[in-house]
């Protein structure tokens, strides 16, 4: 068994069997880096050019922590854009396809209201979304997040860049506080280390040097 096996780790059997039908046979670099840490409830930052696969790096993560039968927002991923949140959720749920009635809800800005309300009105495990709706939904009343334990930055550094760091702060006003906090970005500028420094707890920070 080589030591970027999924199999080292300690991931629920049901992941395991569904990686190896999606034909994930051993871990990205970034994936055998940060895995263990998320694992083990660690604040990570994590460091790595696009198509690294972080997603699955923070998607297993809050997949194993995910406590099924209880049908409350527990995992919060935010992202920059729709197109990314989608694409998140679309490998979330990829991920889960062997885990019964997992439900990923996307809130994402240029979207109607009333749908999005309806669906936070049916329940959801997860919800990925863009910071500026997610804040709309907190101050409307429309979502809580009282019941979030894993809270996922993804894209930091785009979401920094697109103007999002008040809505960030707000969110993370509203989340509770005790919390794991996991942070993916492809470049760490200043405000990414001060952000963190506010948000996370003593992170470890994993980074997976460009090949080019
Ligand atoms: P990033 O967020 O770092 O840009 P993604 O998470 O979008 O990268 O992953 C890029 C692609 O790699 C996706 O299509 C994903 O399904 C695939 N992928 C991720 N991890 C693995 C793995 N361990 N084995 C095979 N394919 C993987
Ligand atoms: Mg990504």
């Amino acid at each position: 068994m080589s030591q970027t096996d999924f199999s080292t780790l300690a991931l629920h059997p049901d992941l395991l069997k569904n990686l190896e039908t999606l034909g994930y046979s051993s871990m990205t670099p970034i994936q055998a880096q940060s895995l263990p840490l998320i694992l083990d409830g660690k604040d990570v930052i994590a460091q790595g050019k696009t198509g690294s696969g972080k997603t699955a790096a923070f998607g297993l993560g809050l997949l194993n922590a995910l406590e099924v039968k209880r049908f409350r927002i527990q995992t919060l991923v935010l992202c920059p854009t729709r197109e990314l949140a989608d694409q998140v959720a679309k490998e979330i749920r990829k991920l889960a396809r062997s885990i019964h009635n997992i439900k990923v809800l996307t809130l994402c800005g240029g979207m109607p209201f009333g749908p999005q309300i309806g669906s936070l009105e049916h329940g959801a495990h997860i919800v990925v979304g863009t910071p500026g709706r997610i804040e709309e939904h907190l101050r409307k009343g429309t979502l809580r997040l009282d019941n979030v334990k894993n809270l996922i930055l993804d894209e930091a550094d785009r979401m920094l860049e697109m103007g999002f760091q008040s809505a960030i702060d707000a969110i993370i006003e509203l989340a509770p506080k005790q919390r794991q906090t996991l942070l993916f970005s492809a470049t760490f500028p200043e405000q990414i280390e001060s952000i963190a420094n506010n948000i996370m707890h003593q992170p470890v920070r994993v980074e997976v040097a460009s090949t080019h």
